[in-house]
């Protein structure tokens, strides 16, 4: 790290968008440190969906999570970033040094971190799974009741029953079809389905093979097992039919409650209950120095997939490195 431990450049959050942050402004000569409050890097990628492919980033047609990280990893640890895991950013502040105007980052071990300028790519901040409205729920936590699909060998043989609708409760369906036992029940309360229709197309054939099979307008409604979980009873919630299935793995995947913590109440003014407000030209929120890109970051029209959250810590980094220096924003190509 530069003068004194002040950085030039501290972004909150190492998930894709984190990441490409570091990679910019240590491609722009910048010194950068990175807090994140996980013990990895990666974000919800290497968090929530590891083994999932990701078909939609620039350059990658057929990406496996993991291997995107370390991809992005790779890149954004280049100019050797000064990385803290496991520290979550709490407070921010504005100190003078040496008649220097600097952020002030305080976190759960420490600090304060000394930076020029902050880039909070925090994703959705903590987030939590929202969990079945059933009586007890938490009781069967590591008992055959699952939240997110990290190693897939843990469902090996394991008879899946998989809640949900969106795109997680589809991709695994699919994705476990060589590991779970067949068939994989996939219980969602609505006739259609909001995953790709891509993806409801192919589960629609597996069932058709008996490989799958589907619950639709259909609601769990109770857990029955003796320590873990045995079976389910679903509902058909247009019919009132209830069916009690052999389950030894339920896993349910309805998105997650996530709430921006601290970072709520640092006077930055926010779109919505869950992003940052920025300016999408520059990525600079309403306190001078700070941007923010990728999930946190709001502005109309926003949408929230890796390939932008990439593009916007472009718009950041360049950015904060032309006000710290006092030049203008212009990009410089990384080919020779
Ligand atoms: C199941 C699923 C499938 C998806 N599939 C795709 C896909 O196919 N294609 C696609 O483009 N997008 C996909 N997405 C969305 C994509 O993962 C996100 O857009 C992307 O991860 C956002 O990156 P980010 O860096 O902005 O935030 P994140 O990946 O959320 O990373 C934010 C990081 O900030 C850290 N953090 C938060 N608060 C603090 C704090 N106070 N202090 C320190 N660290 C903090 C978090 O721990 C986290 O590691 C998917 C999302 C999910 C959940």
């Amino acid at each position: 790290m530069s003068d004194n431990g002040v950085a030039d450049i501290t972004i909150l959050g190492a998930g894709p968008a984190g990441l490409a942050a570091a990679y910019y402004a240590g491609h722009r000569d910048a010194s950068v440190r990175i807090i994140e409050s996980l013990e990895q890097l990666g974000g919800q990628v290497a968090a929530v969906y590891p083994e999932k492919h990701v078909y939609d980033v620039a350059g990658h047609p057929k990406i496996q999570g993991t291997k995107l990280v370390e991809l992005c990893a790779e890149q954004g640890l280049q100019y050797e970033p000064e990385v803290h895991l496991g520290e979550e950013v709490q407070s921010l502040a504005g100190v003078s040094e040496n008649g220097e105007q600097l952020l002030a980052i305080g976190t759960d071990k420490g600090g304060p971190y000394l930076t020029r300028a902050l880039i909070i790519t925090a994703g959705h901040g903590a987030f939590e799974p929202r969990k079945l409205g059933i009586d007890g729920i938490d009781d069967w936590d590591g008992r055959g009741v699952h939240y997110f699909v990290r190693e897939k060998e843990l469902f090996r043989d394991r008879t899946c029953v998989i809640v949900g609708g969106g795109d997680s409760a589809l991709d695994w369906t699919l994705g476990l079809q060589d590991t779970a036992r067949h068939p994989i029940a996939l219980v969602h309360r609505r006739d259609n389905f909001r995953a790709l229709e891509s993806s409801v197309n192919e589960a629609r054939a597996l069932e058709g093979q008996g490989r799958v099979r589907i619950f639709t307008p259909c609601e769990v409604r109770e857990i029955h097992g003796d320590g873990s979980v045995q079976a389910v009873s679903i509902e058909n919630t247009k019919t009132g039919d209830v069916e009690q299935v052999d389950c030894d793995a339920l896993i349910t995947l309805l998105g997650f409650h996530s709430h921006l913590g601290a970072i709520a109440d640092w006077g930055l003014e926010l779109h919505g209950k869950r992003q940052i407000l920025i300016d999408p030209t520059t990525c600079e929120t309403t306190v001078p120095g700070v941007y923010a890109a990728g999930d946190v970051a709001g502005y109309e029209g926003k949408i929230t997939l890796i390939t932008i959250g990439m593009g916007e810590a472009a718009i950041a980094a360049n950015n904060a490195v032309a006000s710290i220096r006092g030049e203008k924003v212009q990009p410089k190509y990384s080919t020779d």
